[in-house]
Parts: structure tokens; sequence; C-alpha cells
């Protein structure tokens, strides 16, 4: 377990060089001027680790020297997370920032004494779960060691009577479900990063996973939490309701590592559900397909999957299916009265039919005007959903400049929200493919997910992305929040005084004072300097 993040390969998802079907890469040279010659790409190094001697004895007092590592290997393999600009780094383009040292501790107690060791040497600790940060949330710091949870990989107790499971906090996602599915249980958190992502990650960024309607976010599940602080250990949450004044889980709850380190969560378990039905519809046109999604969300009958898709991730969609299929489709649906194709995705997971007839006629009642593509659409997309990352490394293979943003919204600005983003990025970045899609929805608003493809500068490829995000983020202020789940890290910090005020950030930076005067966790991360 300890070792599992060195197999990993830091700037692909799989170790299998990625690729694109020719179809789909005739398509984007088509539609974006997407050409062969791009900026050479180089393997990372690493600069020799400065730990200082005395550091290194009292870590490995503590782990033990086997788990003080301090190799190039161990070093690279935890620099940075899995943004465009990360994975651009790993390929020896832009800035980069090597940790000093990997510490991978066993267990919560020595957890906390790591924590207590580097407040005392003045160390900079980077908590470490799946390293899938896509902001900047695991990025060095100055004279840091990346705290890596592998070892925390248990399940500590599962309570049946309550529906409540304890989990050290880097279980990685799969071996949760793993440990559950054997008590017949489930927690249903399932976002794209799910193969790598771990439950300390989960709670430290506030995820939220692809079935979010129907088992909530992650914040909605998580009962309890055990921190490590610098000035010991917390642990908050003893009942499922509290009047016992503000909850000060949720002060922890997307932390970021900045308050303390999570070694135990609490979350809420469900039965494994016993049928899973996807479907695909199309509907005809963004504004008519978000209201259709309000309806379902303001009546209440929300599938446990929701997700709209825009015309232009729509006819990506159709485009990745091939040529010849993906005219025939686009024919039939013209002749079906659909013009601007939106493929809305519903999915249910239940435990019996007749919940299902129940919840489904529901939602269908609301689909009517759209065309019904039927189970293998939703089919395809279930079992594709986690695709997404290996087909970002193969357009990053080619020459491709691809990354995602996302934010939410109430449903009174969702439309104007999503035109001034996307209006941003394309002025940004010139002929490119700006594609969005809502895929967690409330009664009062929705979440917006962007993703952007573009032929990659030549020039400056890390600035032509700096630049169109900055512009998105500009766009985003003051009209959505700035992060609905990817958490604020380093590159989202500058953006939040806009959504919480500069009192906001001083209350924050109270919190952190308190839990951390000597500022040594996850330095520059939810706060600016
Ligand atoms: C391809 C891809 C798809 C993604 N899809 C989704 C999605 O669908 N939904 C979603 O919500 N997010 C998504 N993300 C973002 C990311 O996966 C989430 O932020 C996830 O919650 C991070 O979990 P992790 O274990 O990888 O945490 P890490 O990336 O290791 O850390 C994230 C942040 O939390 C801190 N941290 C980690 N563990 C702890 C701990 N135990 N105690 C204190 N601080 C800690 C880190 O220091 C860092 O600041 C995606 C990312 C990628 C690359």
């Amino acid at each position: 377990m300890a070792n599992r993040t060195d197999q990993l390969l830091r700037s692909a998802w799989t170790a299998e060089p990625p690729q694109l079907p020719p179809h789909a890469l005739r398509w984007l040279r088509q539609e974006t001027g997407l050409t062969d010659s791009w900026t050479p790409t180089r393997a990372m190094t690493a600069p020799p680790s400065e730990l200082p001697e005395k550091a290194h004895e009292v870590l490995t007092a503590i782990v033990g020297a086997e788990h003080v590592l301090t190799d190039e290997q161990s070093r690279l393999g935890r620099t940075g997370g899995l943004s465009y600009l990360d994975l651009l780094a790993h390929k020896g383009i832009g800035d980069v920032s090597v940790p000093d040292a990997v510490v991978l501790p066993a267990d919560p107690a020595e957890v906390a004494a790591v924590v207590k060791a580097c407040a005392e040497l003045g160390l900079s600790i980077v908590p470490f779960g799946g390293g899938t940060s896509v902001v900047g949330g695991v990025k060095a710091a100055e004279r840091s060691v990346v705290l890596d949870l592998a070892r925390l990989d248990r399940l500590v107790l599962v309570d049946e009577v309550s529906r409540l499971a304890v989990f050290q906090a880097g279980v990685r996602a799969p071996d949760a479900e793993k440990a559950l599915a054997e008590y017949g249980l489930t927690l249903g958190h399932v976002p794209q990063s799910f193969e790598r992502a771990t439950i300390g990650g989960f709670a430290a960024t506030r995820s939220a996973g692809q079935a979010s309607s129907g088992y909530g976010r992650f914040e909605d599940m998580v009962e309890g939490v055990c921190v490590a602080t610098a000035r010991g250990e917390v642990r908050f949450g003893v009942a499922p309701a509290s009047a016992a004044g503000p909850d000060l889980r949720h002060l922890m709850i997307g932390s970021e590592g900045a308050f303390g380190v999570i070694t135990e969560v609490t979350v809420r378990v469900r039965p494994l559900p016993t049928i899973r039905r996807y479907e695909g519809f199309v509907v005809d046109g963004w504004d008519r397909g978000a209201d259709v999604v309000r309806k379902l969300a303001q009546d209440r009958v929300l599938a446990d999957v929701t997700r709209l898709s825009d015309v232009d991730e729509t006819n990506m969609s159709f485009a990745l299916t091939g040529g010849l299929k993906a005219a025939g489709l686009r024919a039939y649906l013209k002749a079906r009265g659909i013009n601007e194709p939106c493929m809305l995705i519903v999915g249910w997971e239940v435990q019996d039919r007749h919940e299902l007839a129940m919840r489904r006629a529901a939602t269908l009642r609301r689909l009517r005007g759209s065309v019904r593509l039927g189970r293998v659409l939703g089919e395809a997309w279930r079992h594709g959903r986690f695709n997404g990352p290996r087909q970002r490394d193969a357009l990053m293979n080619a020459g491709v400049c691809v990354e995602t943003l996302e934010t939410a919204t109430h449903w009174s600005q969702l439309n104007e929200l999503y035109a001034k983003v996307r209006l941003a990025l394309t002025d940004s970045l010139g002929r490119a493919i700006v594609m969005c899609h809502i895929s967690h929805a409330y009664e009062t608003g929705a979440s917006l997910y962007f993703t952007v493809i573009a032929p990659r500068s030549i020039d400056d490829p890390a600035g032509q992305w700096k630049r169109a995000k900055a512009a998105a983020c500009e766009a985003i202020a003051g009209l959505g929040t700035i992060s609905h789940h990817h958490a604020v890290g380093v590159d989202h910090a500058p953006y939040l005084p806009a959504e919480i005020g500069d009192l906001g950030v001083e209350v924050l930076a109270a919190v952190k004072k308190t839990l951390d005067p000597s500022g040594i966790l996850n330095p520059g991360k939810l706060i600016a300097p």
C-alpha cells in the first residue's frame, strides 16, 4: 500500500500510452485547426532534497527510515496534482516545485506526531491523499514534506444499525466501496477521480460525486471527523444533528489541509442498490434543457444521476462515437424536430422495481418533448464515465490544451454565468471548443462544468491556459462560486475574497492561526499568502 503512488505515473492516468481514435483526431483538426507541431517536452527532474539532517532524524524516529523518502522518484511521484498545468510541468513545461521528502505515517497517532514535530522544526506539510487535486491543492511549498496518507488504509468500523462507517483518511474510493459491499452497503460517492481519490481528500475538498442528486455531496455524508492539528487532535460530530453552536465539522470539511490533517472520517452509508437503470434523452436547446433540469429539481424528482450536456459537448460525444453513426444520429434527431441537440443522462440506483417505476415515471412526465435514445446511451455513459482522464492524456499527447473548470449559481443567473464564462474562454483562447454540462442540480440552482479544448500554444503553453483560466475566474466572480467541487487550492485562493469578503477570509485566517500558529499546514492553499 505504501508504495502505491510510486507506481503511478504522475504525468498520466494510466501507464499505457493513451491514443485518440483517428476519426476523433480528424474532427479535432477540422474544428480547432490543431496541427502536428507543438513545444517539445522532456521528463521533469528534481533538485536534490534539502531536508535538514535533524528533520530526517526526527521523522525517521516517528515513522521508521523506510517511510521517510528523499529519492527523486518518490518526490517527483508526489509533485503537484493533476491539473493541466501540473501535467505540463511533468512534461518539462512551466513552473514546478518539488517537495524535499515524502513521509508515510502508519496511523493517526503517527500523523499527529509528524504534525507536531514539523511544527517544532518549522517544516511545512502538504497532506496528500490520491493527489488528484486540479487546483494546486497538493503543490509543494518551499522546504516542505509531503505527508502521504496511503498507509492509513483501514475501514475502522461499521455500525450497521446506525448505517455509519469509519474510514481512515487514506482509503481510496474503490477500496472503500469494496469493503462496504461486504456488508451490502455503499457510500455512493462516485466522482470522475473515483479510481484514485481518497476518503480524506473528499472530505478536505467538499467533493461532489456524479450521483450527487441521489446520494448527496460528500459533506452531506460526513457524520464526523478526526483531525491532527498543530495544537493537538480534534474530533467533531457526535450525533446526526445538533444545536450545540455552529457545526465545527464544517470548518474541517473543505479545509484543504490548511487547518490540520484529517485522519479518520465517519460517513453515512446506504444499502447497495439492487437495480441500476441509466437512460439517455436529447432535449432541443440548452435553455430548454436547463429548464427541464430545474423543474426536476424543484419538483424533487431528480434521478440520482442527472446530467445535461450543452450542444458543443453533445456534438463532441457524437463525434467520438464515429463519423457515420454521428451523422445518422444527427439526421434522425433533425427529423424529430431537434435542431440543437443537448444530451440528458438520467440514472436511478434503487432497491426494487416499484421504486424505479414510481421515480422513473415522475421524471419522464417532465421530459415530454425530448427524444428518448434509451438505455444504450445511458449505459454507454455509465461505462465510459471514468474515461475522461484517459482521453485527456491522449489529447495532451496530441498537442492539445485541455482542461476543465467548474462553478455553480442560482437558476436565475445560470444562463448569464454560462454565457459569460464561455465568452471569456473563447475570447482568450481563440479557435477552441468550449463545452459545458450541468451535473449537480439543486432546488435553487446548479453547477456548470466546462471543458476546454484548444491547440496548445507553441511559445507559451502554460501562459496560454493561465490567461484563459484567469479570464474565466473573473467572469465567475460576483455571479457564482469560484468552485462547486474542485476546491480552492492555490489557483482559486486569489478569488476567494470576492466570494466571502475580506472579513470572511480573516475568519478563516483566525481559525488557521489558532490551529496552526506557525503556519506549517499546507501553506498558500485556501488562504492566499
Ligand atoms: C480527472 C479528474 C476528475 C475529477 N472529478 C471530480 C469530480 O467528479 N468531483 C469532485 O469533487 N472532484 C473531482 N476531481 C478533483 C479531485 O479528485 C477531488 O478534489 C478529490 O476530492 C481529491 O481527493 P484526493 O484524495 O485525490 O485528494 P488530494 O488531491 O490528495 O488532495 C486534495 C486537497 O486536500 C488535501 N488533503 C488530502 N487529504 C487530506 C487529509 N487527509 N487531511 C487534510 N487535507 C487533505 C490536500 O492537501 C489538497 O489540498 C477530479 C480530478 C481529476 C484529476
